[in-house]
């Protein structure tokens, strides 16, 4: 099978940031897969499964209620690595478009106050796993990182150039 895209990104070099992950046509639409990065893999610590859950819950209902991007939200998850999340968008768009939507939502979950969204047996499989103050530190984090970010944070490390042999 071949290896797919994203994981011919150098994770080694990789920082915080957000990234174009792909953009996929379903028939004449765009949907664009944005990398949201919140930890330098291999540097700092992943994200607690019960931190990257709330956040899970926090940040998806917050996008989803966005008045600009609300009906042009796909979809929202973590990575399974817990370095960061997914975002998936209707249309052909990049960073510097969605930028002040992930801003927003990182800067409203590291102030959430109050019964985490959806966070109940009936509407979640597993509520138990929910941190709300590592969700909160981890989503103030992240916003530093994109308030300081420069454009390393925004483009994926390029592949490195082979060095000539003599
Ligand atoms: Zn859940």
């Amino acid at each position: 099978m071949q290896l797919i895209p994203s994981f011919q990104v150098d994770h080694l070099r990789l920082k915080p940031g957000l990234y174009v992950s792909r953009k996929d046509y379903i028939g004449y639409e765009c949907v664009t897969t944005f990398d949201i990065r919140m930890k330098r893999p291999y540097k700092e610590e992943v994200m607690d499964t019960g931190s990257i859950h709330a956040l899970e819950h926090i940040c998806a209902t917050y996008l989803r209620n966005d008045q600009l991007w609300k009906d042009k939200i796909i979809y929202f998850g973590p990575m399974g690595c817990r370095t960061g999340f997914y975002l998936i968008v209707e249309g052909d768009i990049g960073t510097d478009t969605i930028l002040p939507l992930v801003e927003r939502t990182f800067d409203y979950a590291a102030e959430f106050e109050g019964e985490i969204p959806g966070a109940t047996p009936k509407e979640c499989g597993f509520c138990v796993d929910m941190d709300l103050t590592g969700a909160k530190r981890d989503a103030a984090l992240y916003y530093n990182v994109l308030i300081t970010a420069t454009k390393t944070n925004f483009n994926y490390p390029q592949p490195r150039k082979k060095r000539q042999s003599k």
